[in-house]
């Protein structure tokens, strides 16, 4: 097998079974190995570490399969991690009011760079790393034995993608074609998913379980969903009893589905308003109308893509927050999230909390949130936990 060499001391996130080895980690590389080819990974003194996929073109030069030094990577390796990873959704697969979530989740399945979707009867998949792109057949095959469905769809549009030298591919990969929205249940919500066009692979799943626990609180509001792409949150709340919900988005397509939504759950537009335009200036127009709300819910994109924009990210996510703690009621709830990996939970929290004191707010930290139990993370992959909220309550 192909290998590479680390340099000296530079062994130790490999030891602490962290799955990126970094380009300034290697020292050599023998043997010529193809992008997303296996390679063995060998300290400077000369120890295997394990086995990873090689990715010439990536800042993230090597991803581990394995830190064992006995397995090697070919279909019946790739066929068990899928099997393990959809075993480790039988609590999911078994709960009747819902039908969508994520049964690979990349690095905490064991499988960097791979992500699919169950949306009912159809699998979205993502490849978006060297190895992934390498294994896709191998991965294909295994899902259509361990997870029967009509059909699988690829939707390989990831920035990443570019870092890796891979272009976008998006394409039916098995069975039928879907169809242009699949209807979901979460919950006993139904939600309309376009997987061919929706952004991602159609939908938010990693929010299914915040969905659901900020619904808890939603009974009689009015309820603000800033960032609401096609409803998610809002149509939750309505469904558990919001007196009205205002969705706002800069995404036409996302509120036309919204619309869609809140008709499939309620039968009715009368107490949902969509506003297509950007949450930082419609917030600012309630603020200056003097509108208020008994809860907010902020669920930006990724605000922060690189170490550089983290501060700027971060006046992203105190602006909102700020104006959010403003369009409350005494007694009013808010729920805020950031999905961007480089913020850590307890930065997240100091911006939150420097909005609430500039907001002259009193704010008691009902329950911190994070994403779905379908999206674990490795617990020495801290990178892997990217999205993470606090549900308050604002007096
Ligand atoms: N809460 C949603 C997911 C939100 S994803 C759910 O549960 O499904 C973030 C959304 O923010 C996307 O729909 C995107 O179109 C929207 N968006 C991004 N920047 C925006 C801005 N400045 N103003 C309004 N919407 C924005």
């Amino acid at each position: 097998m192909k290998e590479i060499v680390l340099n000296p001391e530079r062994e130790f996130s490999v030891t602490r079974r962290h799955p990126w080895i970094f380009s300034g980690a290697v020292a050599a590389v023998i043997g010529e190995p193809q992008p997303g080819e296996t390679v063995r990974v060998v300290s400077d003194a000369g120890t295997f570490l394990g086995v990873g996929a090689y990715s010439p073109a990536s800042q993230i030069r090597v991803r581990m399969w394995t830190f064992a030094t006995d397995i090697d990577i070919d279909e019946s390796f790739i066929a068990e991690r899928v099997a393990r990873a959809i075993g480790t959704r039988a609590v999911l697969l078994a709960e009747a009011g819902t039908n969508a979530f994520r049964l690979i989740n990349a690095e905490a399945d064991g499988m960097p760079g791979v992500v699919v979707d169950k949306y009912s009867e159809w699998l979205v998949c993502q490849f978006t790393t060297a190895g992934a792109e390498y294994w896709k057949s191998a991965i294909v095959e295994a899902l259509r034995v361990y997870m029967p469905c009509c059909g699988i769809y690829e939707r390989s549009e990831a920035d990443v993608r570019k870092h890796e030298g891979l272009s976008d591919t998006v394409g039916l990969l098995a069975g039928e074609m879907p169809p242009e929205s699949i209807e979901i249940t979460e919950y006993g919500c139904r939600y309309l998913v376009d997987v061919r066009c929706g952004q991602k692979t159609g939908f938010y799943l990693d929010q299914r379980d915040n969905r659901r626990t900020v619904a808890l609180y939603a009974n009689g509001c009015e309820v603000l969903n800033a960032f609401s792409y096609t409803g998610g949150f809002g149509v939750a709340a309505l469904n558990a009893g919001a007196s009205s919900v205002t969705h706002v988005d800069i995404s036409e397509l996302a509120l036309t589905m919204a619309r869609k939504n809140t008709l499939l759950n309620v039968c009715s537009l009368e107490n949902s308003e969509f506003i297509s335009g950007n949450v930082f200036e419609v917030l600012r127009k309630f603020r200056d109308q003097g509108r208020l709300f008994d809860m907010v819910i902020l669920d930006p994109p990724k605000f922060a893509e690189s170490k550089n924009s983290l501060m700027k990210a971060a006046r992203g996510y105190k602006d909102i927050n700020l104006l959010g703690f403003k369009l409350l009621r005494p007694g009013g709830v808010l729920a805020t999230f950031s999905c961007s990996g480089l913020m850590t939970p307890d930065l997240f929290q100091k911006v939150v909390s420097d909005a609430a004191v500039d907001a002259q707010r009193d704010v008691q930290l009902t329950a911190r949130l994070q994403q779905a139990t379908d999206h674990p993370h490795g617990l020495c992959f801290p990178e892997g936990l990217y999205l993470k909220g606090l549900l308050c309550r604002v007096w």
